[in-house]
């Protein structure tokens, strides 16, 4: 069974403002954001918007299928950077499972010969093989975000997600 946590909104918050710290606290403030889509838009806009930042670019990237169900490799979509040589990088995302999403987008970013980066979520899994520079809390369970806990519902009708009548109602409506 699927162990899950639902950090609410003024968790995520709270995160946000704990990496923004501790960057902060490191010198270390980015020229360039690159969020990795789609669970890394919400917390790179949320550092953006504390940082004063609004150069943000994106990669596509997918490892994953369904809850703690994966490919084998994460699978590169699309690349949406450009300008990057000689600024400072910071590689946001959502949470780091096994390190293999952070990794992967890292070895693409170092092509674009930026001066540095770094990598910043709000949950890493204490497994990770690779752990991002930046991070809130480790967590050993299935994270349901803000952003995603539909997709996770419709997997699974018995997660633990209020509003669920009401979605259920616009996904019977959706499905006809
Ligand atoms: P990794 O490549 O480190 O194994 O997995 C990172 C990616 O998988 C993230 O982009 C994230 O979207 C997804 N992921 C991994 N673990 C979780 C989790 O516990 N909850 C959610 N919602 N997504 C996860
Ligand atoms: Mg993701
Ligand atoms: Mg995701």
């Amino acid at each position: 069974m699927v162990e899950y946590y639902v950090p609410k909104w003024e968790e995520i918050e709270e995160g946000i403002l704990d990496v923004v710290e501790k960057m902060v606290n490191d010198d270390f403030v980015p020229d360039v954001i690159v969020a990795i889509l789609t669970g890394g838009v919400i917390p790179a806009k949320l550092v953006a918007d504390a940082l004063g930042i609004r150069n943000i670019k994106y990669i596509d990237i997918k490892f994953y299928k369904g809850v703690e169900s994966r490919e084998r490799k994460p699978v590169i979509k699309a690349v949406y950077v450009d300008n990057l040589e000689n600024k400072k990088v910071l590689i946001i995302d959502d949470v780091a499972d096994t390190g293999e999403t952070l990794d992967a987008v890292g070895n693409i970013i170092t092509m674009y010969n930026p001066s540095l980066i770094r990598s910043a979520t709000v949950y890493v899994k204490p497994w990770s093989r690779k752990y991002p520079d930046y991070y809130y809390k480790i967590l050993d369970k299935w994270i349901i975000f803000p952003w995603d806990k539909w997709e996770v519902v419709r997997e699974n009708t018995n997660a633990p997600i209020d509003k669920k009548e009401k979605y259920f109602d616009i996904l019977r409506k959706l499905r006809k």
